[in-house]
């Protein structure tokens, strides 16, 4: 049968994609709700037909080991909350998906990993992208070696933020966030160079730019540039910020064509352009990604699906990241990145 999901946190994300994204799941339902303000979870928990007893707050959370109809426990909670919720879900038996970034710091990855080994049960780290049919379509033409060998991967991941917007405040916040805008929309760049090329990085430089000036960066650094090296020789040039005009994007410059995903990892709308080689632009039906990885967790849960999005996967991009950082702190030096990690599926 279908698999009963918890959303913990009604933010942005829960409201704007993951409670509407219910309608589109065919393997997933909605069945209980974790929030602080009452009223928001009953407003929710009406729009959605939820009985009352499925409404949680933070404190009696753990009541949910009760409830045999939540199977998955979704965090979508600022960054540095990921883990407790993320653990005491696990104690209580459930399954668990956790938003991007895993967590703030690599201890908390690993103390993660640690809780759903001791629980025997899944933890997904929700990297909405291995879902995406666009994503998927480029990572398959890359592999099919139809472009030939990828070169370059160039990926730049950031939008304007807001400190009058609360969901903003967090995120440049050092320790709810860990790390700004690379943290937030970098982590796609990190994560896309590496199921672009399907290798992993040996080495980085990275530099920053930030106006301490502005109110927004008293904390986070603003801009990163970096640059990735890997084991076939491909280079990946990456940027993020918090201060330039919303872009996700990545391109793949290959030994006999190219292509360009602009947008490449937004909500809907992305589109693929592939040029050279005589390979065409392939045709794409856009689907909503986030039931498509709702309903992937489900038949993770029911056995029906690899696991794709791993927690190691999580803690691999959190120590790039913390790479990233590392070199810029130090004015671009080069920082060794072969952490062992190999990706246990392609996506
Ligand atoms: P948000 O700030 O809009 O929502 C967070 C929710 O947590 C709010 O309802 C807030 O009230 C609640 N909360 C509980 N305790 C809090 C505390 N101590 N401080 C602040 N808020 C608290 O954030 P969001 O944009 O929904 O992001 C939530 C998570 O989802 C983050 O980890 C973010 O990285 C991730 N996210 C992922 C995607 C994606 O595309 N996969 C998109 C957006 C956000």
């Amino acid at each position: 049968g279908s698999v009963g999901f918890a959303i913990v946190g009604l933010g942005k994300l829960s409201l704007g994609q993951l409670v509407p994204g219910f309608r589109n799941c065919k393997k997933a339902y909605l069945a209980a709700l974790v929030s602080g303000s009452e009223e928001k979870a009953n407003r929710v928990a009406a729009e959605q037909k939820l009985p009352s007893r499925a409404i949680y707050n933070y404190a009696d959370f753990d009541r949910i080991v009760a409830d045999p109809g939540i199977e998955v426990v979704y965090i979508v909670l600022p960054n540095f909350m990921h883990a407790e919720y993320t653990i005491r879900a696990l104690k209580a038996g459930k399954h668990v998906l956790c938003e991007k970034p895993m967590a703030t710091t690599i201890e908390d990855g690993q103390r993660m990993i640690a809780a759903a080994k001791a629980a025997n049960r899944h933890l997904m780290i929700a990297y909405r992208c291995h879902y995406e049919p666009m994503n998927l379509v480029g990572m398959r033409l890359l592999r099919s070696g139809k472009l030939g060998k990828p070169r370059i991967v160039v990926t730049d991941m950031g939008r304007q933020s807001d400190l009058s917007d609360p969901s903003d405040a967090w995120r440049l916040d050092m320790k709810k966030s860990g790390g700004g805008a690379l943290t937030d929309m970098g982590v796609y760049g990190v994560n896309g160079a590496r199921y672009l090329l399907n290798e992993e990085p040996t080495e980085v430089q990275a530099w920053s730019r930030t106006d301490r000036n502005d109110p927004r960066f008293k904390e986070v650094e603003d801009l990163y540039a970096w640059q990735f090296r890997f084991p076939s020789g491909a280079i990946a040039n990456g940027s993020t910020s918090f201060s330039y005009a919303g872009t996700m994007s990545w391109h793949v410059m290959c030994e006999n064509g190219k292509m360009t995903a602009d947008p490449g990892c937004f909500y809907g709308g992305n589109r693929l352009t592939v040029t050279g080689n005589g390979v065409e632009t392939p045709q794409i039906t856009e689907i909503d990604q986030f039931a498509r990885e709702m309903d992937w967790m489900a038949d993770v849960v029911r056995g029906r699906a690899p696991m794709v999005s791993t927690a190691e996967e999580g803690v691999q991009d959190m120590r790039l990241m913390e790479a990233i950082m590392e070199s810029a702190a130090k004015g671009g030096a080069t920082v060794a990145t072969n952490f062992g990690f190999r990706r246990p599926v392609d996506p």
